[in-house]
C-alpha cells in the first residue's frame, strides 16, 4: 500500500517554464488534487504526456472530484472556476473542496463570485452562490480530517495570506506539503514525520530561500523535494531533490 504522487506544476507565479503549484495524491483509487492552478486541464494534460503511460488515467479531470486549495493565490487556485464550471456543465455535478476555514473565507464572496454568481440560461440571469459549484468541506487545523482514504493533518504557515502546511496519510505512509512558507524551521520539523516532504523554495520573506534549506539536517534534506521553484533555479545544481513535471512517485 502506498501513496501515489503527480508532480503537475512545479513552478513559482513568475514562470515561463512550468505549470504553477500543483500536486495529485492517489490512493485506493481515490484522487485528491493539491491546489488547482490556471488551464488545469493543461496541467493534467502536459502530466500526461510526461508521465508513463500506465499512470494516464489518472490525470484526467472528470476522474477529479476532490480539490484541496492550500490558499487564496492565483499560482495555487486560478483554475478553480474553470474545474467548477466543467464539474457542473460537463458532468453536472458539484466538485468537493477542502480548505481550511481561513482559506474559505471570502473565497467566494472576494475571489469568485464575480464570475460564477451570474449566469445567462438563454432568457434571464440567474443568481448562483457557493453551494451551487462546490461542496466545501473544512479541514482543521486541532484534529486529523478525514478525505477519502487519506487522513490530513494541517498547520498554518507564514505567508502573505492565510495558508495551510499538510501532512497526508494513508495505510502508514505519508506525504508532507509545505505550501508557501516563510522559512520555519518549526514546520520543517512537523513536516518531517512524514515518509517525503515536498517544500517550496523561492525568493522573498514569505518564501524559502534554498540557502535555508541547506542549513537542515541531512536525514531531513533527504526526505525533501522541491517545488515552486524559480526558473533560474539550477536544478541540475541542487544538493536537494527536485520534483519535475511529470514525476510519478510512489510513497
Ligand atoms: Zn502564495
Amino acid at each position: 500500500m502506498s501513496i501515489r504522487l503527480y508532480a503537475l506544476g512545479v513552478g513559482d507565479t513568475f514562470t515561463e517554464k512550468h505549470h504553477t503549484h500543483a500536486l495529485l495524491l492517489e490512493a485506493e483509487g481515490f484522487r485528491l488534487a493539491i491546489d488547482c492552478p490556471d488551464s488545469y486541464r493543461r496541467v493534467l494534460r502536459h502530466a500526461r504526456d510526461k508521465a508513463p503511460p500506465a499512470t494516464a488515467a489518472a490525470l484526467d479531470l472528470a476522474g477529479i472530484d476532490h480539490v484541496l486549495v492550500t490558499h487564496v493565490h492565483g499560482d495555487h487556485m486560478n483554475g478553480l472556476e474553470g474545474v467548477a464550471f466543467y464539474k457542473r456543465f460537463a458532468q453536472h455535478s458539484r466538485l468537493s473542496l477542502h480548505t481550511i476555514a481561513a482559506v474559505r473565507e471570502g473565497l467566494w464572496e472576494q475571489r469568485l463570485a464575480a464570475s460564477m454568481g451570474r449566469l445567462w440560461d438563454g432568457t434571464k440571469f440567474i443568481e448562483l452562490d457557493f453551494a451551487d459549484y462546490f461542496a466545501w468541506n473544512e479541514v482543521s487545523l486541532e484534529q486529523a480530517t478525514t478525505i477519502g482514504p487519506f487522513t490530513v493533518r494541517a498547520r498554518r504557515t507564514t505567508h502573505h495570506v492565510p495558508t495551510s502546511a499538510l501532512i497526508i496519510e494513508h495505510a502508514g505512509r505519508s506525504i508532507g506539503i509545505s505550501s508557501d512558507t516563510a522559512f520555519d524551521p518549526a514546520l520543517v520539523q512537523w513536516l518531517a514525520q512524514a515518509d517525503l516532504v515536498v517544500h517550496e523554495t523561492n525568493h522573498g520573506p514569505a518564501h524559502t530561500a534554498y540557502a535555508d534549506l541547506l542549513t537542515l539536517g541531512q536525514d531531513i534534506r533527504d526526505k525533501l523535494r522541491l517545488i515552486h521553484y524559480p526558473d533560474e533555479f539550477d536544478i541540475a545544481g541542487s544538493a536537494i531533490r527536485v520534483l519535475r513535471e511529470g514525476d510519478v512517485l510512489d510513497v
